[in-house]
């Protein structure tokens, strides 16, 4: 494709999908200022969106770098995701503190006392490119890295349990069955090479060498390897008090960073991620929740999604992001916001929409 080409491409997917965030900040005066080899570059940051004209932000960072050398294009982009205005400074904020607020769901409502509860990080390390660049060797070699790191956690009676992997002939080597069990438990992720979205950004390339996941004896502190980051840290438990769970993932993440090589981070956006969505606290916080009556039994998410949205919120299909709702309405909430918010803001606004969304049920 040509350079005129490509400017008319995205012209066409900007008019029809308005919602595509790389279509909206294409610049085609900038992209021209651009050298060829960086043209080319910016086209592998933004081939996604290309491709996927249905996208939300439709774009992927290949390496730290990007985010500082394409800011032109891809700070507009990450503004308008996170409605944070062009005159205002982001600046990383971090407060795990849990030590203030109760957020204890069970306080609300009996029924809200055990509930599946998930929060994760995502994190990358700068020894690496970040997934979409990444060859076989370097994440095979980044899995060893990861993999060393666990074998401390295991010895650790905080945490112990076992590294699970998808490499063909890895000594963690999982079978088929195995794998199919941990991804309906919610705990291991999904084929990637099914997702449109992460292959054409080249993030599922070579599925499934270099993927596993740590899973520690209670199960309650998990570790991805070699998904859309690098990392996912989380902590997941039933129950209903947040803290407790916030706590969990304070405490295993300190743990873990300190077996692994430096995180990439942004002295503007705090932690770098593959997609700009993630950027900054890189945090996702949610809960399953059953809300029959918001959902029409879950055949209907649009009255929640509007609801949701007010609060802050968006919801996801019990099988995680792009999949529908499950039985009796079970959906995932958890809030928006990743960038220019605290690790605290988000748990509070976890649970501040959880019992508003509780009540209106
Ligand atoms: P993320 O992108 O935040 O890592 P996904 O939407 O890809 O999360 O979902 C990953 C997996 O985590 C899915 O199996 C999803 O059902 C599961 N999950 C998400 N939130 C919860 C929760 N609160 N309780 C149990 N499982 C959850
Ligand atoms: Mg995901």
């Amino acid at each position: 494709m040509t350079n005129q080409e490509l400017i008319e491409k995205i012209k066409t997917i900007k008019e029809a999908q308005p919602g595509n965030l790389m279509a909206r900040h294409f610049d085609a005066a900038y992209f021209l200022s651009l050298d060829e080899h960086s043209r080319q570059r910016l086209v592998r940051i933004i081939a996604s969106g290309i491709e996927n004209p249905d996208s939300q932000m439709g774009a992927y960072a290949m390496n730290p770098q990007d985010y500082d050398q394409f800011a032109t294009m891809l700070d507009p982009m990450i503004r308008d995701s996170h409605g944070i205005p062009a005159d205002i400074e982001i600046a990383p904020q971090n407060d795990w503190d849990t030590g203030g607020t109760a957020c204890d769901l069970g306080a609300i409502d009996e029924r809200l006392k055990d509930v599946s509860m998930r929060v994760r990080v995502a994190r990358n390390v700068s020894t690496f490119p970040l997934p979409g660049a990444m060859s076989r060797e370097q994440r095979v070699a980044f899995e060893s890295v990861a993999a060393q790191a666990f074998t401390k956690l295991i010895e650790d009676p905080e945490f112990g349990g076992q590294y699970l992997s998808t490499t063909p002939g890895s000594p963690h080597e999982i079978d088929e069955d195995e794998y199919e069990h941990r991804v309906k438990a919610h705990q291991m992720f999904k084929d990637m090479s099914a997702d449109p979205y992460l292959n054409v950004a080249g993030i599922s390339a070579d599925w499934p060498h270099g993927r596993g996941m740590y899973v520690s004896r209670d199960e309650d502190f998990l570790v991805w390897v070699g998904e859309e980051d690098h990392l996912r840290i989380m902590a997941m438990q039933h129950g209903g008090n947040l803290n407790v769970l916030f706590e969990r993932l304070r405490a295993g993440l300190e743990t873990l960073t300190g077996l692994l090589p430096p995180f990439a981070t942004s002295p503007t956006y705090g932690n770098v991620t593959s997609c700009p969505t993630n950027l900054g606290a890189g945090m996702r916080a949610s809960l399953h929740m059953k809300l029959p009556g918001l959902t029409s039994h879950g055949s209907d998410l649009t009255r929640l999604k509007q609801e949701a949205k007010k609060l802050g919120l968006s919801v996801r299909g019990a099988g995680g992001e792009h999949s529908g709702a499950g039985k009796d309405g079970l959906v995932d909430i958890s809030p928006s916001a990743r960038l220019g918010v605290t690790e605290m803001e988000i748990m509070q606004r976890l649970y501040d929409g959880a019992a508003a969304l509780w009540a209106m049920e």
